[in-house]
Order: structure tokens, then sequence, then C-alpha cells
């Protein structure tokens, strides 16, 4: 039974309960959420009954009370960015003041104090530089890697900075998977995606990729052998409705290619960048997340954001989440509002006051 607009109260409340059960029934059956799920879970269902639901499908993946951490940061080799997005208080154009290029030098000097700080993973994210070419990017990798070995894990881009140095470079997505893999890359994450709907793409980040071209160039680096993620990020203007048409786009990727290792969500920072704006409230993220948990039900592992929630993030852990990074720099969301912390114990204390046991994954164990 499906909500309908019913004359009197008891009529709705007995039409609520029905379809929770229906969807309680299915989430337990090990039976797939449809869309029409989500809009209704979203919009009817409780705080307590979301992450009931969430710890449903979580349970199939991780013992109830374990979770995972990494220590990582995020590189930003570059700030120079032609894209454009208006949601951005990151980018300068090229020949702007204030545009930057780290040197080889400049980026082992950060992944030798991530090392100092316990941590094994980083994250290069910069912006779409006109001026660098393949070449900067496959010997800055093949530097790092026989420079760390296995000591050290990067994320060598994400698929949205991928998609532009193999246009800039007039090879193929494959081609372009290539070349990386040659120097020594072996993860290229989903970031870049924020909100994948053609529409959102339009209203905001119109000299981005399209959706149809993203998930084209993932299933290359999948092809290619390379490992890679889903992301998305919520709390700009994008409709529920939205939010569910990524959650699918990123569900049927799965299905088809079994290629994404993990799923992050992250809030959007309004402050500093073009359209601005007001931050979504934690409650909304923890929702979103339990949403995420329930219908991702073949994504393994469903992370929280420490870097955009803080502490609060921990709470993700009762909303279906596994795992978190401890970030030690992203300067694209601090430009816009984030705060990073490097107290990991106190960080680490609120999951275990949540009853949680988090141990550290080291990505490289992995590689
Ligand atoms: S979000 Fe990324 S691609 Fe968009 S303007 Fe900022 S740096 Fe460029």
């Amino acid at each position: 039974m499906r909500w309908t607009a019913a004359k009197d109260y008891t009529g709705v409340v007995t039409t609520l309960v029905s379809t929770l059960e229906e969807i309680r029934g299915k989430v337990q059956g090990g039976e797939r959420i449809s869309n029409e799920d989500a809009l209704w879970l979203w919009k009817n269902a409780g705080d307590a009954e979301l992450r009931e639901l969430a710890q449903v499908v979580r349970a199939r993946f991780v013992a109830p009370m374990a979770c995972t951490y990494m220590i990582m940061r995020i590189v930003n080799y570059t700030n120079v960015c032609v894209a454009q997005c208006d949601y951005c208080a990151f980018y300068k154009l090229p020949g702007q003041d204030g545009g930057y290029v780290l040197s080889q030098e400049q980026v082992f000097a950060k992944l030798d104090e991530l090392l100092e700080l316990g941590g094994d993973l980083a994250a290069f994210n910069g912006g779409f530089n006109p001026h660098l070419p393949i070449d900067y990017y496959c010997e800055l990798f093949a530097a790092i890697r026989a420079r760390y070995g296995d000591k050290l894990e990067f994320y060598a881009l994400t698929i949205a900075e991928f998609m532009y140095l193999a246009d800039h470079a007039k090879l193929t997505y494959a081609a372009a998977a290539e070349r990386f893999k040659a120097a020594g890359v072996r993860w290229i994450t989903g970031g870049g995606s924020e909100i994948l709907t053609e529409d959102f793409r339009k209203r905001h980040s119109k000299f981005k990729y399209t959706v149809a071209q993203y998930f084209k160039a993932q299933r290359a680096l999948v092809d290619a052998g390379l490992k890679t993620t889903a992301t998305m990020v919520i709390g700009f203007d994008e409709t529920i409705a939205e939010r569910i048409e990524h959650l699918d786009r990123t569900r049927q990727f799965q299905d088809e290619t079994g290629g994404l290792a993990s799923f992050l969500c992250w809030t959007y920072k309004p402050y500093f960048t073009q359209i601005g704006g007001i931050e979504i409230s934690t409650s909304e993220y923890l929702r979103h997340l339990a949403l995420s948990r329930i219908y991702l039900d073949n994504v393994p592992r469903i992370r929280t954001s420490v870097l955009t929630q803080n502490e609060r993030a921990l709470e993700g852990l009762l909303y279906g989440a596994d795992d978190f990074d401890l970030p030690i720099e992203d300067e694209v969301t601090q430009k816009a509002g984030a705060t990073i912390s490097l107290n990991f114990d106190r960080i680490l204390a609120f999951a275990k006051e949540l009853g949680y046991t988090p141990s550290y994954r080291s990505v490289t164990a992995s590689a």
C-alpha cells in the first residue's frame, strides 16, 4: 500500500504504518528498495526508522559495532581552474593573482608530514589547469611511487580532473588510464560528481563534463583495472528527486561494473562561493546517509564526512556508515568554511562513546 491522501487522521496513520511495513519487509528480506520507496522514506520515515533500516543493510557488510578510519591528506596541487563551478571558493582563473602549482618538493613535504602524523593516504585534488600537461602528473605520480613505494597510497585524481587531462592531451579515457597506470597510479576517485544529474550540471558547472561523460570515464577506469569510488555532495539547491537520481545512477553503475569500493557523501560549504547559501543541518546529512546505506545495497562501504561535519560525522555510524577519514588538510573545503582538527583522539573518542570500536584501515594493505 502506498501513501494516499486520507480524509481522516486514523486513515493517514494506517497508511503510513502499512507502507513502512512494506519497505521494512523488503529491506529485511534483502530486496532492493525502489526510487519511490526512497522518496517515501525521505518524506515519511522518522530518524529512528531510517537508522533501523540502515543498520539492517550495514550488518550485511560489517560487524554491528565495528568501524574503520584512515588518516589522510588532500593535496591541492594547483588551484588554477577553468571550470568556474559557481559553488567553488577555491579556484583562480589562469593569470589571476593567487594561482599556484606545487612543485614535487612541495608535494613531498606534505606527504612526509602526513606520514609523521600517522597517515598513509593522500588524495590529489586540484583544478582544470590548462598550463599543466599530462606529463606533469605522470612524472609526479611516478616520483611518489618511487619515493614511497607501498608505505603510502594515493588517490591520484578525481574523475573530473582525469577527464580534463585526457581531453587536453587528446587521449581516449582508456589511453589516459593506461598512461596513469604506467606511472604507478592505482586509484582515481569518483570526485567531482557533486550531484549527478544533467540539470544540476547545467545550473552550476556548465564547463564541467556531462553526467554521461562522467560515467563513460569511470567505466574506462574500471576496465583498465584501476580502483575507484563513488562520491556525492549535498546541500546546494538540489531537489530530493535529484538526490535519488544520483543514488540510482550510482547503484546502476555498480550493478554493471562492481568497480566502486565505497561511497562518500559530504556537504556543501557555502562561504565565499558565488552562489552562497546556508549549510544544511547535520540531522539532514545523517538522514541522507541512512537513505544512501539503505538504497546502495551493492556498495560495501559507506563513509561519513568528518571533513565537513567534524565529530558529529561519527553519528553517521548510527545511520549506516562504517568508515571515515581523519583529514589533515583540504584547501578546497577549508576555503569554503570547513574546519579541520588534528585532535584525532578526541574524534575517535566520540566514536567510542557511541559504542563503536574504530580500527585503522590502511589503504596500502588493499593496494
Ligand atoms: S570545483 Fe573543481 S572543477 Fe569546479 S571550479 Fe572548483 S576546482 Fe574547478
